[in-house]
């Protein structure tokens, strides 16, 4: 699969770049530089705006804020006496979730309760179910940071949302719209922000809570079960192309052709870069294939460095698989001058990279965590124009434990997307097209057994 030589692919909508001339600072200005801890840190400090440190607050994420902000914990399991609701909860990160009826939340001031429709299982929702990660999430949890639904009612000082809207709820819960990071257009840094699913309960229920602030706001004629992977994966990689800086004649291997990356092929191939996708097994490839991977590299049965150094090298690579050895190995893809996007959060929180050849090549490493709540309302624009593809199959919450199972040994198409059965239909305006919810991998692709994991790191 050599790649032709000189060989530029037409521009095609630049979303990326357009945002870039119009908001500098956020796409080339101030992409962050994080380098992740060889070692397991001492303190909560190192993940500082990934997770918030609710825990060193007093359960309280507001903090010594004068802002009064929200709160961290079981919201849910305050309300006393309310109306009964079915989740799906973790009590122990050692044991399955349990599907239990839980009093349905009110909405404090600020809130607004949304009756779910659609909710997307992300591989980070199998992570806090397990407390893989430094900074643990409250127990009892709900996860689930890929909830879409309709406001069903409001808390006092809501002026954002009405009920009766379709929203989605994200991992960025809260932020405190104060900060250094907030007034910067980085309100995902912030250090006093909430995360939906792991210090607040998330949108494996049937009703959740969110800030009017902090919901995305579905347009019209988007399906709730599109918008929910849309919700984390789309987000999560949209900004992870955006601080890529993948540009028209680039080229990004995106490892990982999960929830994840099946959204990365589309957001690169958007900004006009072509794609090498990176993943385990066949049926992934094609999928990559289908959404506008030119080249795709079986990890299994071929090395994927070699593969990329014949291609002239990755100009970005966006790390999406849950091993830290595809990062190795993507790193080792990059080009002089390549920058390694770090998305994924294997539990294993350690890569080996060398000091001496990042320095010579002049690589860069950046870290990159969800998108803001601009990100998130580009990606539904971009979905509503038609220029990208959910990839999902329906599951009911009673299969949690099987799905998370599923997910770990590769065996779903891109994104599992639980299915409250409430939704109305979504009304598609005339002339606009909408992503398919065509599902070219919606069987399981192949059994266990050909699918023994992924390569040990
Ligand atoms: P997923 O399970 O849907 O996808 C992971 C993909 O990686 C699968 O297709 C799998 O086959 C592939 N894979 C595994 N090992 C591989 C290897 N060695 N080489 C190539 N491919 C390999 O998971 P997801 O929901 O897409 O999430 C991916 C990761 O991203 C998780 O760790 C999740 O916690 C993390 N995440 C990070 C952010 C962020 O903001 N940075 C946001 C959401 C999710
Ligand atoms: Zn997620
Ligand atoms: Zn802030």
């Amino acid at each position: 699969m050599p790649r032709p030589s000189g060989r530029r692919l037409p521009a095609v909508a630049d979303a990326a770049t357009k945002v870039a001339r119009r908001r500098p600072s956020i796409l080339h200005g101030s992409a962050r530089v994080l380098l992740l801890p060889l070692s397991r840190p001492r303190t909560h400090v190192l993940l500082a705006g990934l997770v918030n440190l609710c825990s060193e607050n007093g359960q309280d994420g507001s903090g010594a804020d004068p802002d009064p902000g929200p709160h961290c914990g079981t919201s849910s399991r305050k309300s006393r006496g309310g109306v009964p609701m079915k989740a799906a909860v973790v009590r122990d990160f050692a044991e399955p979730l349990r599907i239990e009826e839980i009093p349905k939340p009110e909405p404090g001031p600020g809130e607004v309760v949304v009756k779910i429709e659609a909710s997307g299982l992300c591989h980070t929702d199998i992570h806090a179910s397990r407390g893989d990660w430094p900074v643990k999430p409250k127990l009892p949890l709900t996860p689930g940071h890929e909830g879409v639904g309709i406001v069903e009612s409001v808390g006092r000082d809501v002026t954002e949302v009405q009920e009766g809207e379709r929203v989605a709820i994200p991992w960025l819960h809260y932020a405190c719209g104060a900060c250094e990071f907030c007034a910067s257009g980085w309100e995902t840094l912030c250090e006093k922000q909430l995360n939906t699913g792991y210090f607040v309960d998330g949108g494996y229920a049937e009703y959740t809570k969110g800030f009017a602030k902090f919901v995305g706001r579905v347009p019209a004629g988007i399906d709730p079960f599109e918008a929910a992977p849309l919700t984390c994966a789309g987000v999560t990689t949209y900004k992870a192309v955006k601080v890529s800086g993948a540009r028209s004649s680039d080229l990004v291997a995106v490892f990982g052709v999960g929830g994840l990356g099946h959204m990365a092929v589309q957001y690169a191939r958007i900004s006009g870069a072509s794609v090498v996708a990176v993943d385990l097994t066949e049926e992934k490839l094609d999928l990559a294939r289908s959404l506008g991977a030119e080249y795709a590299v079986n990890a299994r049965e071929q090395d994927p460095v070699e593969e990329i150094k014949k291609l002239g090298g990755a100009d970005a690579v966006i790390a999406t698989a849950v091993s830290p050895r595809a990062f190795e190995q993507g790193y080792k893809s990059l080009k002089r001058g390549g920058t390694l996007v770090f998305v994924a959060l294997p539990a294993d929180n350690n890569v080996q990279l060398p000091i001496f050849e990042t320095v010579l090549n002049g690589t860069k490493i950046v870290g990159s965590i969800v998108g803001t709540r601009l990100d998130l309302q580009e990606v539904f624009e971009l979905h509503a124009a038609g220029k990208t593809r959910v990839m999902y199959e329906k599951r009911h919450i009673d299969t949690v434990n099987e799905d998370f199972q599923a997910v770990e040994e590769g065996k779903v198409g891109a994104r599992l997307v639980y299915d409250f059965g409430v939704g109305e239909p979504s009304r598609k305006p005339e002339g606009v097209l909408t992503g398919e919810a065509e599902i070219p991998s919606a069987q399981p692709v192949g059994e266990a057994k050909e699918h023994p994991g992924p390569i040990p790191g």
